[in-house]
């Protein structure tokens, strides 16, 4: 399979394509053609355990990597997750679930494709003949930073250096990075918020001048952003994965449709959805929830992606972004795969903060999505009675998620004939992870303290509290500096010496 740019004539191999991470001209990588998953292959998937689904749909892709060897580090990767299953599937009620992304080592979904990334790297680089070590570079709205620093923490030949917004993410959030271990890894803070963040690192990443004096000391760049195909890929596994324990699980029918929720920030694990869908899942609905920053949802409603507005800082730090940069593989294909239009647009974005799609293309996108957004007091509200209701504590992100999906069904419900399908919402982080919100969403008390917020909810629910947040407690902060958006590949540099 070749991978072409959105903004294009490149073309790549898998390989090439996660080791470069972006294309030359600045556009994502995209499969040339879906692969398609064919009746009796999904009926097949059904036996298979979650590392085999995996690398059953991640080989469709990547099929320049050895499938065994894929299984392997897919199977390694996934060990590493409590219980057994990666991905578990909560039944809530009938027709209403939830898919259980948090149960990996930093308790967020991120976890899903980093715990694999670092194999898809190496392997890839072994695979193009590259010679260098590889400097990882991450901007972060919270969690991808942490899951990161541990998917890569020690990789021979790897380094990994992390920015994050210096009052953009949570309390845990912070600590989990700043304690990491690891011979390999660095974190910075910028001064700004997460676009700032983001922006600073594809400064970086665009600018030749920087690529000549990382190869003057031996580095190649490469990201762990969520634009990286091999962070993707992963991804796109679960749905299909979700869908099978309906099917096992004796919830649904093979071939009925199933509508999926999904907490957005970056639109990474949404468009994964979208990707499972043209692989040929059988996916009704895909449900776009947004926090205050609904930039997502105007855009839905009015076909005009406009960035330029305020930045809200809320409990759901994950999804705090107005530049949803996967959102440029959704546009490239409904476009019509037309490379010249995204360039067109995104060249629009970075100069106005602002493009617009077609009438056609917009209602292409209203019949495959449906966009919403909660704020925080309805964010509360639905957490607290979704606890109250079935017992099941979520987190901020996953409570935005669900509000959305209620609101939504609600619609549905008012409409004459309209096509209702089981609901999935994507749960992606644990509610111990943004404990003093959760336990303000659940309770009203207001603690100032990220542990004893972490006891109070383990008292209040029962469940169980994940032993790696419990250690950061006791852990040394290693890393203390801090740098403006200007000063970043200064920060790069003396990282690597
Ligand atoms: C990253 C993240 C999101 C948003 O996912 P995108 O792929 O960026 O849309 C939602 N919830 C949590 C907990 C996250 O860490």
């Amino acid at each position: 399979m070749r991978f072409i740019s959105t903004r294009g004539e490149e073309s790549v191999t898998g390989a090439q394509a996660i080791v470069k991470g972006i294309a030359s001209d600045g556009g994502l990588f995209v499969p040339e053609t879906f692969p398609a998953v064919s009746g009796t292959e999904l009926e097949e998937m059904l036996g298979m355990d979650y590392p085999e689904r995996a690398a059953f749909v991640l080989h469709k892709y990547l099929d320049d990597y050895d499938k065994d060897e894929l299984l392997a580090a897919l199977k390694k990767a996934y060990s590493q997750f409590d219980e057994g299953d990666a991905a578990p599937l909560v039944r809530v009620e009938n027709g209403m679930y939830m898919l259980e992304l948090f149960h990996g080592p930093t308790c967020a979904f991120k976890d899903m494709a980093l715990t694999v990334l670092p194999y898809l790297l190496r392997k890839g680089c072994d695979l193009c003949g590259i010679k260098e070590d590889i400097l990882v570079l991450v901007a972060t709205s919270g969690d991808t930073g942490k899951a990161a620093l541990e998917g890569f923490k020690d990789a021979p030949g790897i380094k990994v250096m992390v920015f994050y917004p210096d009052d953009g993410v949570s309390k845990m959030q912070k600590l989990q990075m700043c304690t990491q271990d690891g011979d390999n890894v660095n974190v910075v803070a910028v001064k700004g918020n997460f676009d700032d963040c983001q922006t600073g690192v594809k400064k970086i990443f665009g600018s030749s001048e920087c690529a000549a004096k990382l190869r003057e000391k031996g580095y190649l760049l490469s990201s762990a952003n969520s634009i990286n195909f091999g962070r993707l890929a992963p991804q796109i596994a679960y749905y299909f994965s979700a869908y099978c324990d309906l099917v096992t699980s004796d919830q649904i029918k093979m071939g009925d449709k199933v509508d999926f929720t999904v907490p957005t920030g970056n639109f990474g694990n949404i468009l994964a959805a979208y990707y499972a869908k043209k692989m040929g899942l059988p996916v009704g609905k895909l449900v776009c929830a947004s926090n205050k920053n609904n930039v997502l949802t105007d855009f839905w409603e009015r076909g005009v992606y406009d960035s330029k507005r305020n930045f809200y800082k809320t409990m759901s730090p994950s999804m705090d972004i107005l530049v949803s940069s996967n959102l440029e593989r959704l546009i490239f294909e409904l476009s019509g795969r037309n490379a010249a239009l995204t360039k067109e647009r995104m060249a629009a974005l970075s100069a106005s903060g602002k493009y617009s799609i077609r009438a056609e293309e917009l209602k292409q996108y209203r019949a495959e999505f449906y966009a919403g957004y909660a704020n925080e007091s309805d964010t509360v509200d639905c957490m607290y009675e979704f606890f109250e209701s079935y017992g099941y504590p979520m987190d901020t992100h996953t409570g935005v998620a669900m509000c959305v999906a209620q609101r939504y069904e609600e619609m549905l419900s008012k409409e004459t004939n309209a096509e209702v399908h089981p609901m999935v919402v994507v749960s992606t982080a644990s509610p111990y992870k943004f404990p003093q919100d959760v336990l303000y969403a659940l309770t009203g008390n207001d603690v100032k303290d990220s542990f004893k917020g972490i006891k109070r909810i383990n008292l209040l629910t029962a469940m169980k509290v994940p032993e790696q947040l419990k250690a950061i407690r006791y852990k040394p902060i290693r890393f203390k500096e801090s740098a403006t958006p200007a000063k970043m590949f200064d920060e790069v540099l003396k990282f690597i010496g």
